[in-house]
């Protein structure tokens, strides 16, 4: 008996995404408050219509229950938190969601947990259901994320020089983790151009608590400009393997 229960575990997370397996199963992978990224696997979910079954689906916060056995581990009980109907209602926010949710999944490693990351992740989803300005949510999102990752960049002074950054067109580079001035430009042959206002408002996301974001409008051409910029920025991160600085540090021991 007591074996039993020593094998079962609770765990609150959201669903990053799902993959079927064989006739009824269902793999899962979550991001969980207790232990980070997880995979999990649903029995049976497709065979029966099971209750379990609409709250595993991509975006739902649950909280489950766990066994764990000699494979994955096997749900044995899920309750939605929050299903974000008015989220799923919405093909854009969807969309957003998706990318939330993506750059969490891409970004981390098995079972290494970052309890900021999933309050993170929570509060995203949250602000994006209720807002009017999904971008605003976006980009508060993508400058924390770096933030928890170890990857803040740095937005005043010249990554290479150190000399503070004048109000002129500049340069970033995910390389080097900043902004380079005109004259480092050579620093990092890959970084690109960033205008003034658009790196203004990455210092505005970086530093402004969300609470003085939220009523916040974003004129359409800052946001032309810093839409492509941080997705780039990110997908550099996740195409050159820095998807943590601790990896980066592991493989430059070796
Ligand atoms: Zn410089």
């Amino acid at each position: 008996m007591r074996g039993q229960t020593s094998r079962q575990f609770h765990a609150q997370g959201v669903v990053l995404r799902h993959s079927e397996y064989g006739e009824a199963d269902r793999i899962l992978t979550l991001y969980t408050l207790e232990q980070g990224k997880i995979q999990a696997a649903a029995k049976g979910i497709r065979k029966i219509k099971s209750r379990k079954a609409g709250h595993l689906e991509p975006f739902t916060q649950v909280a489950l229950y766990l066994a764990k056995g000699s494979g994955l581990p096997v749900i044995t009980q899920a309750e939605a938190i929050r299903t974000f109907d008015a989220l799923r209602a919405d093909l854009l926010k969807t969309a957003y969601a998706a990318y939330v949710v993506e750059l969490v999944d891409r970004f981390s490693y098995a079972e290494a947990e970052n309890p900021l990351l999933y309050k993170l992740l929570v509060d995203t989803l949250v602000r994006l259901e209720g807002t009017a300005e999904p971008a605003v949510v976006i980009h508060y999102y993508e400058m924390h994320l770096l933030d928890l990752l170890g990857f803040r960049p740095e937005l005043h002074n010249c990554i290479s020089c150190g000399e503070a950054i004048t109000p002129r067109d500049q340069f970033i580079s995910p390389l080097m983790g900043g902004v380079l001035c005109p004259n480092c430009r050579q620093a990092d042959a890959s970084a690109w151009p960033v205008s003034m206002p658009v790196l203004k408002y990455m210092r505005h996301f970086q530093r402004t608590p969300w609470s003085k974001l939220e009523k916040m409008k974003l004129p359409a051409e800052v946001e032309a400009g810093l839409k492509p910029l941080l997705e780039r920025y990110l997908t550099y991160l996740l195409e050159h393997g820095l998807k943590s600085p601790g990896f980066m540090r592991d493989i430059t021991k070796t």
